[in-house]
């Protein structure tokens, strides 16, 4: 089974081959990271740009590193959503044009899918399991009794994970994206700052973090008007130790109580340092449970994660019509 994978939600356009759901091919990622820095954030109309003029040398590159031609491909598996409606457009009409003159059957595949089935790639899967959620829009714990099917058991209130990341790294003048920078700067500086860790009540999964990132707001300010300097190293450092603590500590319990055999790190936070290093102290001395993480690459957006997932769903027998569109708030739950 050999599925070719189209990605374009937000501001990475992507192509892969994938075969029997877990070999990859090849995996072309063309980023428009420098293109959006200079604005400080994703800004929509120019992703979609973007994506027009890369998309088809993209999926070209594709196949070309695949040496395959369209003749072989068995389906094209497509991010539906969510994401910015103009960048995924891009995709599904891509995907749908190449179905519809080659007669290839269409899978669309909902992002955050993908993100989980990143990890496939990696090691086959074993049921029930947990994956948690991490990225620049959601943050997640999702439980997969079998394949296909996803439970939301947990879910950000305000910020995602990610975007938090984001908004901190603004405060501390760093670039965009701030994940990465956080990450390193926390590692060379002590998590000396108190923060808050929002538990929320005692038996919820759910997650908030625009209070955390609040607290660090207001604790730079009070610190400015005071003539008090602080390291931003160690700002870094106290950030990530609340974000880390509260993802962690959540996921360990939810895994308990669901009985997994495994739990899988997904989205792209997943790259995080801190977070891989936490989850593996934390997992270690559970012998019957089972933590994956995939290599950074698998974590922030990939078409291979498409065709992953996009392989399981066919196999499963779905198949899109041409009517296909994009649908930026597509729910994990039913699609
Ligand atoms: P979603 O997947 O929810 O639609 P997205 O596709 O924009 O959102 P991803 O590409 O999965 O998000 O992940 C991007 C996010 O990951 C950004 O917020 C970025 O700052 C964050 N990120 C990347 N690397 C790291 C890191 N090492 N530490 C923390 N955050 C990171
Ligand atoms: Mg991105
Ligand atoms: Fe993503």
């Amino acid at each position: 089974l050999i599925i070719l994978g189209i990605e374009t939600s937000c501001d990475e356009t992507a192509a892969a081959v994938v075969k029997n759901g877990r070999e990859i091919v090849s995996n072309v990622i063309a980023s428009q990271i420098e293109s959006h820095k200079r604005f400080g954030g994703v800004v929509p109309e120019l992703a979609s740009r973007h994506h027009v003029e890369q998309i088809t040398l993209v999926i070209e590159e594709a196949l070309k590193k695949a040496e395959l031609s369209f003749e072989d491909i068995d389906a094209i598996a497509v991010t539906e959503g969510p994401g910015l409606v103009g960048a995924l457009l891009v995709g599904v009409n891509a995907a749908k044009a190449i179905a519809f003159s080659r007669n290839i059957p269409l899978v669309g595949v909902h992002h955050i899918a993908g993100h989980i089935y990143a990890n496939r790639l990696v090691k086959e899967m074993s049921f029930p399991l947990l994956s948690l959620v991490v990225s620049g829009g959601h943050t997640e714990l999702v439980l997969m009794k079998e394949h296909g099917d996803f439970k939301v058991i947990g879910e950000t209130r305000d910020d995602a994970a990610g975007e938090a990341y984001d908004k901190v790294a603004r405060t501390l003048h760093l670039p965009y994206p701030g994940g990465p920078h956080i990450d390193r700067l926390a590692h060379e500086g002590a998590a000396t700052i108190d923060l808050p860790r929002a538990w929320l009540e005692d038996d919820s999964y759910d997650f908030s973090f625009s209070g955390l990132k609040s607290a660090v707001i207001n604790t730079l300010h009070n610190a400015e008007q005071k003539g008090i300097s602080i390291d931003p190293k160690n700002m870094a450092a106290s950030f990530q130790a609340s974000v880390i603590d509260v993802l962690v500590t959540k996921t360990l319990k939810a895994a308990k109580e669901f009985k997994v055999k495994q739990v899988l790190l997904s989205g792209g936070v997943a790259a995080n340092k801190g977070l891989r290093e936490e989850l593996e102290k934390a997992f270690a001395p559970i012998m019957d449970i089972e933590l994956v993480i995939p290599p950074l690459v698998l974590c922030t957006d990939n078409a291979a994660m498409i065709a992953a997932a996009g392989s399981i769903l066919f196999e499963k027998g779905k198949r899109s019509q041409y009517s296909l569109n994009a649908n930026p708030s597509l729910d994990i739950e039913h699609f």
